[in-house]
């Protein structure tokens, strides 16, 4: 390969990454400085403040991790987890799953209480295996990624607070930014996300955060937290006052990510959680209006990432090679069990808007008539402009 390199400018509707606001590209093109110049200083005391207004928290320790989201669930798990410590996790999907493995790994005395995969935990089932079980850690997915499901965490404290020693500790991935996450409001003693879904960054860093009693949890450990990348009691001298190196901050990504939070602010949260709201329903009233159905439960759907049931007789890999190909979009299919049986199209962030529903429906149309499946002509763009124009 010789020359410029020049990838394709996908419409991105699957799980994530989500499209990226070209402010955040010319970003990551900025001259770099060191890890240690005061003026990366400035930018990562304005990151961990952006941070902690989209997390609706006060805690000190708020910070990007250097990594993907599953790094900012590693970092959550193995510092509050010692070996033999009991841990809860709910388990409603893939990502539900992962949490657990890597509680597993980190020696936990684990216990899953499980829910189906489209449905969200039902609080009095959370409280009744919390009396039995007296976990340390309760750890749960607030947005399952892999089934579209939203799970309500405003009645958390109310379970939780016969429980002062159990940590709340929630994956906030593909929420984050696109749906409220009340992290001071909701009890949660640890929380992280990752920058490529409702961020709208390039994959890469994993805001996370972590409360007073989580620190205390970490500091009070027998033995030190074995992932040295990932402590954070060292990574908090770094992005504390101390500002000690411990290793070389992605300085290009922060950039990224500090744009992006600035769009994020420069919107305000409450607007950017009533556009991806209204671009979900219009979604759903055109898949509808197709003769499709949705996935996950109405009452606890994501307005960030959508589950369509892919209908009999549809080929699922030979509609997304076309959406791909045909019409340069890229939306998901299924993850483990539900591989095959689902579509998932997410809404996130710079991606979430009018002109991306209206496409898609309109691509998915013609592609699912293309392979005999009867769609009224323009049924699902029509119904999507229709609940547009009423509100
Ligand atoms: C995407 C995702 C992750 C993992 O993030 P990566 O960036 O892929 O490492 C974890 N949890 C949920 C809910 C996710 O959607």
């Amino acid at each position: 390969m010789s020359g410029e390199f020049h990838p394709p400018a996908r419409i991105l509707m699957g799980p994530g990454p989500s499209n990226v606001d070209p402010r955040v590209l010319m970003a990551m093109a900025k001259p770099l400085v060191g890890h240690l110049d005061p003026e990366f200083f400035k930018i990562m005391s304005s990151l961990q403040d952006l941070l902690r207004y989209i997390f609706s928290t006060k805690n000190v320790q708020t910070l990007p991790i250097s990594g993907t989201g599953s790094a900012g669930m590693e970092a959550a798990f193995v510092n509050v987890v010692e070996p033999g410590d009991r841990v809860l996790v709910c388990v409603n999907g893939v990502f539900g799953e992962r949490m657990a493995d890597v509680a597993e790994r980190c020696g936990a005395n684990l216990r899953t209480l499980s829910a189906p995969w489209g449905k969200a935990f039902d609080l009095a089932a959370v409280e009744k295996e919390l009396r039995n079980f007296q976990p340390k850690v309760l750890a749960i997915v607030h947005a399952e990624t892999s089934t579209g499901v939203l799970q309500p965490l405003e009645e958390f404290p109310k379970i939780l607070k016969n429980h002062p020693d159990t940590l709340l500790l929630v994956d906030a991935v593909t929420s984050l930014g696109g749906h409220p996450v009340k992290v001071d409001e909701w009890g949660v003693d640890i929380c992280y996300s990752g920058t490529q879904k409702c961020l709208s960054c390039p994959p890469g860093l994993a805001p996370i955060t972590f409360s007073q009693k989580a620190m205390e949890k970490t500091k009070g450990r027998a033995k030190k937290v074995q992932s040295l990348y990932l402590d954070m009691i060292m990574l908090g001298k770094y992005w504390g006052s101390e500002r000690t190196y411990h290793h070389t901050a992605p300085i290009s990504m922060n950039y990224a990510l500090l744009e992006a939070l600035r769009i994020v602010s420069e919107e305000g949260l409450e607007r950017r959680y009533e556009r991806h709201r209204r671009n979900h329903l219009a979604l759903v009233a055109g898949i509808e209006a197709m003769g499709l159905s949705m996935f996950a439960e109405k009452s606890y759907r994501l307005w960030s990432l959508n589950t369509v049931s892919i209908p009999a007789g549809i080929d699922d890999a030979k509609v997304r090679k076309t959406l791909l190909e045909e019409y340069n979009l890229e939306i998901g299919g299924g993850l483990g069990n539900l591989k095959g049986k689902i579509w998932r199209v997410g809404l996130m962030g710079h991606s979430s808007s009018e002109t991306n529903v209206l496409y898609f429906l309109t691509a998915l149309e013609q592609t699912l008539r293309a392979q005999g499946f009867e769609v009224p002509r323009g049924a699902g763009a029509t119904a999507a402009k229709e609940f547009y124009s009423r509100k």
